[in-house]
């Protein structure tokens, strides 16, 4: 599995490429690094967050953001110009092409699993085993919002906090 981590002391966001066999996960650019929970995948079965250990995870399709949005806006540029050539025909026919292949790209691209706590994505086979995890659901998005909220007041107050359950991010 792979998994796309923000660290938590400068916020860059890094790669590991198999998590299992990685076993720590080291910010590509200020160096601070952690182990990660690797006993939370058995049998190559994802059981919660690698990187916070909290269970609370979300699927989402792993599409780039805004591409089905401009698929949609040059098919209706495409469609227009058609439209006024006076091609009826051709206009319908684009504007359900790129409807089509809208939703041809969202029943290919696999989903990713993210950790409602620390934003964690997850990839590869073995991250969302039997349909543990579900879409997003806002009440609980909101939970880990205020949390994320609350420590950014209170790191810029100059204190050092994680969340409770998380362990401390240390220097390698
Ligand atoms: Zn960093
Ligand atoms: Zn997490």
């Amino acid at each position: 599995m792979e998994l796309t981590f923000l660290c938590p002391n400068c916020g860059v966001v890094n790669h590991v490429q198999s998590l299992e066999a990685a076993g720590r996960g080291a910010c590509s650019k200020c160096r601070v690094g952690r182990s990660l929970h690797c006993e939370l995948v058995e049998d190559g079965q994802l059981r919660a967050c690698p990187w916070c250990a909290t269970t609370d995870l979300y699927v989402q399709k792993d599409f780039p953001q805004g591409l089905g949005l401009f698929i949609v806006i040059v098919g209706f540029v495409i469609s227009t110009i058609f439209w006024y050539l006076v091609m009826p025909l051709f206009t319908y026919l684009v504007l359900l092409a790129s409807a089509l292949v809208d939703m041809v790209l969202y029943y290919r691209v696999p989903d990713v699993t993210i950790c409602y706590r620390c934003l964690s994505q997850i990839r590869g086979a073995g991250s969302n085993p039997e349909n543990r995890f579900h879409p997003f659901d806002l009440a609980v998005g909101e939970r880990y919002r205020q949390e994320r909220l609350r420590i950014e007041e209170l790191r810029k107050r100059g204190g050092n906090v994680e969340p409770s359950s998380s362990p401390l991010s240390s220097p390698p």
